[in-house]
């Protein structure tokens, strides 16, 4: 399967930015672009706070709307913490799993992960699974090594037949919110990498149905070229995706 085979997926991850009035008015703005979607899928990953105000927005069009992490457990006492089904009860269709910001502040662990991606398949949510390296283990070689801890954690209950629900993005963790981003090398050879380890997983296949995107300082004048990566499926956006000035052009990429 050739990469344009797999529709092409433009996240934006709002982490803990805008209030709930622009939040609004962002998702109007992107709606009203939008029209029917066309040949591209686009989504925001909203605060918690947020997604059944998002949501009640966003119907009857074609945006994805998802929560920004949630917990493995349905229910209990895990203070603080969301699960997938309250997610999906407020009108998300999908979830960032593993996302750099989690890993490094709140120090979630590779264990941690599988069930994570687990529990969001079976609450009917789209996971984006998240990796990356940081500079230091990229600077002492360790990239692919890292990837492939990476993939086994958050791939560990993941069977063939939930490939095409789910989606990787390779975010190299030094990219993110630094305005430096990868070269088309360095992301093609990550992304090959990490198609390689999924054919391994799941087969040819299944693995063909998987999206990778890129993730880190993503901005208008740089997408088109990502998007022209053979290996690249689809962008995640964080600083770019909270304003319509610079998200739509990034949606539009090769317009
Ligand atoms: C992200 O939040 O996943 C991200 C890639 O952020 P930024 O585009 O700001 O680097």
């Amino acid at each position: 399967m050739t990469h344009r085979a797999r529709k092409p997926y433009i996240a934006g991850n709002w982490k803990m930015n805008l209030d709930r009035s622009r939040s609004l008015d962002l998702i109007k703005t992107v709606k009203g672009r939008l029209g029917d979607g066309g040949d591209r899928e686009v989504a925001f990953f909203v605060p918690s706070i947020y997604l059944a105000d998002v949501t009640a927005v966003a119907q009857g069009s074609p945006l994805g709307v998802g929560g920004q992490n949630c917990w493995f457990e349905a229910n209990g006492a895990f203070t603080g913490e969301v699960a997938p089904r309250m997610l999906r009860e407020v009108g998300a269709d999908r979830v960032l799993v593993g996302h750099s910001e989690r890993r490094h502040i709140f120090q979630e662990p590779d264990d941690w992960m599988g069930r994570k991606v687990r529990t969001a398949l079976d609450s009917d949510l789209l996971p984006i699974y998240c990796i990356g390296e940081t500079l230091d283990e990229r600077k002492g070689n360790k990239t692919e090594r890292v990837l492939k801890r990476q993939l086994e954690s958050g791939f560990e209950k993941v069977l063939a037949v939930d490939a095409h629900r789910v989606t990787v993005a390779y975010e190299p963790v030094w990219a993110i919110g630094t305005g430096e981003t990868a070269t088309s090398e360095q992301v093609a050879t990550a992304h090959r990498s990490i198609r390689k380890w999924i054919v391994q997983r799941l087969g040819e296949e299944a693995a063909g149905l998987i999206r990778i995107l890129y993730g880190g300082s993503v901005k208008p004048d740089n997408a088109k070229e990502l998007m022209s990566i053979d290996s690249v499926d689809g962008l995640l956006v964080g600083g770019a995706s909270l304003q319509a000035e610079t998200f739509l052009p990034i949606i539009e990429y090769d317009r």
